[in-house]
């Protein structure tokens, strides 16, 4: 895929500050990055505000929101707020989608818990509406339903946005969450322009750690091309985003990270 469709998440190369990604954005011609909440929160938001537009740079998606399941009420509003913060920061920074991290399971209750989802998503479409900006529900992989999402497939995603129906509700296509679904394809295009966001690494084995063990594009088992012609018939259109959470990755130097990576996205997506 062409440089001018990707966007680069902060995650990939977490040394780096704000500053420094978007340095490295402008000098490799890549038009857009998606920032995670702790580097903006570090520049400070308006500081961040200030960097991205002085940059010229799009900025495809903030990450993330979400995270509204709770034991108690007192939990779950801290969530709302912690959400609403979340959108005032995707204002400052000029996205118009925040990912959604829907939050893991509660007890035992799997139906409660995506309840505790739709709720909180309901919670804040107002807000998100009001200031332009989308939210995308962000199926997860289901070996992290107990403590990140309670939502695994992107069918699941669907079904949700559906339910909620409204333009400011849609979902993202993370290749690393839902390569492995036998109903992918008619979920990509059930999804249509609902999709908000298409996220590519790849899948590689052994599993090292559920949160930062994911591939480098090319390197695993994922058909990334078909995927990636299979959202674009969808409808969607935007940026292609580098998500590399990697505890291998991020033992190299972000420059050679940011090689492979680039290289990869033009040969492998
Ligand atoms: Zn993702």
């Amino acid at each position: 895929m062409d440089l001018s469709d990707c966007s680069l998440n902060t995650i990939t190369v977490p040394s780096l500050s704000l500053q420094q990604i978007v340095d490295q954005a402008l000098r490799r011609g890549i038009p857009a990055i998606a920032p995670w909440r702790d580097i903006v929160q570090a520049a400070g938001v308006e500081e961040a505000g200030r960097i991205v537009r002085a940059s010229g740079l799009r900025v495809s998606s903030l990450v993330r929101g979400g995270l509204f399941t709770a034991t108690d009420e007192a939990g779950r509003r801290t969530a709302i707020e912690d959400n609403l913060r979340a959108l005032e920061e995707a204002h400052a920074l000029g996205t118009d989608c925040l990912i959604l991290v829907c939050g893991g399971l509660i007890g035992k209750d799997l139906v409660g818990s995506r309840a505790m989802v739709r709720d909180g998503i309901e919670a804040i479409l107002p807000h998100a509406a009001a200031a332009g900006i989308r939210l995308g529900i962000e199926p997860l992989h289901p070996m992290m339903v107990t403590d990140r999402s309670v939502i695994a497939t992107l069918g699941e995603a669907n079904d949700l946005a559906e339910r909620i129906n409204s333009p400011f509700v849609g979902v993202i296509v993370d290749v690393y969450h839902v390569w492995w679904d036998a109903y992918l394809w008619e979920e990509i295009s059930r999804a249509g322009t609902r999709v908000l966001g298409h996220h590519v690494s790849d899948w590689v084995t052994p599993i090292m750690g559920q949160l930062s063990s994911r591939g480098m594009m090319g390197d695993g088992c994922i058909d990334l091309p078909a995927i990636a012609a299979a959202v674009r018939s969808a409808g969607y259109g935007g940026s292609v985003e580098i998500e590399i959470l990697s505890d291998h990755w991020w033992a190299q130097p972000a420059d050679h990270v940011l090689d492979v990576a680039l290289e990869r996205f033009v040969e492998c997506v």
